[in-house]
């Protein structure tokens, strides 16, 4: 990091700061210059709070020159994360799409699904059982049930599945049942959940919160891989920002960017983006294009009745011309279906 300091500060203050910055094990490589003088520290300083520096009234500014996360970044990992859900592969030249409700409605309804988005090539079911509903007054998800019915039907299928936890204290509920355990975007910052889902060896979809920069997701991601757990997906599905006319914003340069800093596949959700289905198919082609391991999209076959996002989901239809379509676009960048 380094360390500007206020013109005129006294050797006093300076030398107070200096002793604090090599009490917790730095090294300081001085630059003074005709009207600045600053500090180069050296050493690890992902776990120290440099804002504290600021307490020091001889400092001015502070800046981090070393990200603060270390397992996420691609500097200590050169190679692709590839992550290997039941054999099917996410990461490196894979494409992979999950497709299914949102929430898991009856056994009728995820059974008609599941048939018609692997038929499609979908290689993982998604299906919420928990759900985050904005207001308590909707429909909160089958709970347990929901999650038996979505193992029955992946079974069925030879589907995984992905299915969103909201809970640590359901981590061991849904061991039994679920392939990936999915972050929803407004838990994306509930640590007790991370790290607990650290200590286990499934993998994690980590969605990124509407509000968060990369960063922070990053450093969510980092919660759980400091536990062991290395199976870490991340999911950008769309940020809060002034547009009215679709529910989220799909920040599509989350894609080249976690490939830049990052060795972690990386998977659209262009339903929550979008939260209309007739943006889905462009948002889809657009991301693939952009360099993304894959897709997870909302499927209904009666999305007009839907107990959840229903406005957002694709029939099975209109499912299927998306992944032909999509497949155009994963030959031309040389991903693998
Ligand atoms: C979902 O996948 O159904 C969901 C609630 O997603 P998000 O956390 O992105 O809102
Ligand atoms: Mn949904």
């Amino acid at each position: 990091m380094i360390v500007k300091l206020k013109k005129n500060s006294t050797k006093n203050k300076i030398k107070k700061l200096k002793t604090h910055i090599k009490s917790k094990g730095f090294e300081i490589h001085d630059s003074i210059g005709d009207s600045v003088h600053i500090f180069g520290v050296i050493g690890d300083t992902a776990s120290f709070d440099i804002r504290n520096l600021y307490a020091f009234d001889c400092v001015e500014k502070v800046i981090r020159v070393q990200e603060p996360y270390k397992k996420v970044n691609r500097k200590f990992n050169q190679e692709d994360t590839i992550i290997d859900v039941n054999g099917v592969k996410i990461g490196g030249d894979n494409l992979t799409i999950m497709a299914g409700p949102c929430s898991v409605e009856s056994e009728e309804q995820l059974d008609i699904i599941a048939k018609y988005v692997k038929k499609s090539g979908a290689k993982i079911l998604r299906g919420g059982a928990f759900k985050p509903r904005t207001s308590p007054y909707s429909f909160q998800g089958m709970g347990e049930e929901g999650l038996i019915l979505l193992h029955k039907v992946g079974q069925k299928y030879n589907l995984p599945i992905v299915s969103e936890i909201m809970d640590k204290d359901h981590i061991e509920l849904f061991k039994k049942y679920v392939d990936i355990f999915q972050v929803g975007a407004r838990n994306m910052q509930n640590f007790a959940l991370l790290k607990e889902l650290g200590k286990t060896n499934k993998p994690v979809l980590l969605k990124r919160g509407f509000s968060n920069t990369i960063e922070e997701w990053f450093m969510s991601a980092e919660y759980i891989m400091s536990e062991g757990n290395k199976n870490v997906i991340l999911c950008e599905r769309g940020i809060r920002t002034f547009e009215p006319l679709t529910r989220n914003t799909l920040d599509i340069s989350t894609i080249p960017i976690v490939k830049k800093m990052s060795h972690l596949p990386v998977i659209i959700d262009p339903s929550h983006a979008a939260g209309v289905w007739d943006l889905v198919e462009s948002l889809s082609m657009g991301s693939i294009a952009a360099g993304a391991d894959g897709l997870i999209i909302e499927v209904h076959h009666k999305p007009e009745e839907a107990f959840s996002d229903g406005a957002q989901s694709l029939k099975p239809k209109k499912f299927d011309s998306l992944v032909k379509n999509v497949k155009t676009i994963a030959t031309a960048v040389n991903k693998k279906f």
